[in-house]
């Protein structure tokens, strides 16, 4: 193990993925907004672990999908095979979606979403025979952490460790409130270049710090790609499944992408699945008795039938419960939480959209690596509570079934924390 740390509580752990997290507790069970460790502890889950959960943990719903599931068929190979979940699921997902996206593509997490729509479009204008290989996207992306999507987003100090295996992009500025122009104006002059596509996470920038820009700009941005034949590709993983207060982000906004890319609350979170939808015509450029057109991808665990299973719960639960209803009272619950921080000297800014809520905490050093990240991390988990903020930004993106109560230990740790900022 290394010998020296920078961050706070410097214990080595075998199993964690980051080298200064502190020992982290042992998670043995979860339910609804709520997780147990193995010491009896209690954990508010304030940020649905890492955005997927939607219903809650453990949505027996879903778990008893996934107990019939596994009982009658686990895995079984996709390549030239199929089985009823994925059939089933495949043809759910074209009906919910905007008219237009027919064809699903199935793999097994938000990057390889993503991942696969990058390669669908490279290969959509190489099989078309035109020379179109330039990705556009915003300042500020996310789109997970494969080489390809690494590439596509724009994380300051985690790209530049990679960068020498990064492909170039260009980067669009993100559209500030007020200066919305400038973006339109630099997507207007990159598409005269003729690029592939735009990928973009529409109307929420995630991991970039809970960034929004309104719907018109989304608008625009889709318009001035179809002008000029640019592929849209919107990364829904994050704000799919109710997020922002509607079952898809781009709806807001009257946008249908050409290629959509869905994970995380595709299973309400319980399972890993990802589903990149496009064109027909996009996928149908790789059908051709010339091998070298295929579409070259494949995963070991693409449409795991238990997955898939898990995916068609979700699906019946925003069928049949009032999920809709369930994400505008926990936006409403939100608002009137984040509405007095606006007045808070302490904070910059307080937005919401739908579910999500975000405040962006006065510090001295506010770059990713700076220590008030940690240091606020450690607060909330000394307080019982999963919040992870994004360097100075404190977000709160709980389950849907997060009571008025839950959210109250929330913003009260929240307000306590302010002072760790400027202080
Ligand atoms: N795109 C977006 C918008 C995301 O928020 C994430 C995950 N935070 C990803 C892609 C990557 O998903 P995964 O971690 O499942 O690979």
């Amino acid at each position: 193990p290394p010998t020296t740390f920078a961050g706070p509580s410097p214990v080595w752990h075998p199993f964690t993925q980051h080298a200064l997290a502190p020992e982290p507790p042992v998670v043995v069970r979860g339910r609804g907004a709520w997780l147990q460790t193995a010491e009896g502890g209690r954990i508010l889950d304030a940020i649905s672990s890492w955005w997927v959960i939607t219903h809650g943990h453990c949505h027996p719903r879903i778990v008893a999908a996934i107990r019939d599931q596994a009982g009658e068929l686990d895995q079984v190979i996709f390549a030239g095979h199929t089985h009823p979940a994925a059939e089933a699921l495949g043809r759910r997902l074209v009906a919910m979606t905007p008219p237009g996206l027919d064809h699903v593509f199935f793999s097994d997490s938000g990057s390889t979403s993503v991942e696969v729509a990058l390669k669908m479009a490279a290969g959509f204008w190489r099989n078309g025979g035109t020379a179109r290989s330039r990705i556009l996207a915003l300042e500020h992306g996310y789109h997970g952490d494969t080489i390809g999507t690494m590439s596509a987003g724009e994380r300051g100090v985690y790209n530049a460790a990679y960068a020498p295996f990064l492909f170039d992009v260009t980067r669009l500025p993100f559209p500030e409130a007020g200066r919305e122009d400038t973006t339109l104006a630099a997507l207007e002059a990159a598409c005269r270049a003729a690029p592939a596509a735009l990928v973009l996470e529409p109307l929420v920038l995630g991991a970039g710090g809970m960034r929004m820009y309104a719907p018109w700009v989304l608008k625009e941005m889709a318009a001035i790609c179809a002008r000029h034949g640019v592929l849209l590709i919107a990364d829904e993983v994050m704000t799919g499944f109710g997020r922002t207060g509607t079952l898809f982000a781009c709806a807001q906004a009257g946008v249908v992408p050409d290629i959509l890319c869905l994970s995380k609350g595709l299973t309400g979170g319980a399972l890993p699945l990802a589903a990149t939808l496009c064109r027909r015509d996009i996928f149908d450029a790789h059908y051709s008795t010339d091998r070298a057109r295929t579409f070259f991808h494949s995963s070991s665990f693409t449409a795991n039938p238990v997955a898939c299973a898990a995916a068609l719960a979700n699906l019946d639960i925003w069928a049949e419960e009032d999920v809709a209803g369930r994400v505008a009272a926990l936006g409403a619950l939100q608002e009137e939480r984040i509405a007095p921080f606006r007045d808070d000297a302490r904070f910059s800014g307080a937005r919401r959209l739908g579910t999500i809520a975000a405040l962006d905490l006065v510090v001295a050093d506010a770059g990713y690596l700076a220590g008030i990240g940690p240091r606020l991390s450690a607060f909330f988990r000394e307080r019982g509570l999963l919040v992870r903020p994004l360097g100075n930004t404190i977000y709160v993106m709980p389950p849907y079934c997060t009571s008025a109560g839950d959210l109250d230990l929330v913003y009260a740790a929240i307000a306590a924390a302010a002072d760790l900022g400027t202080a």
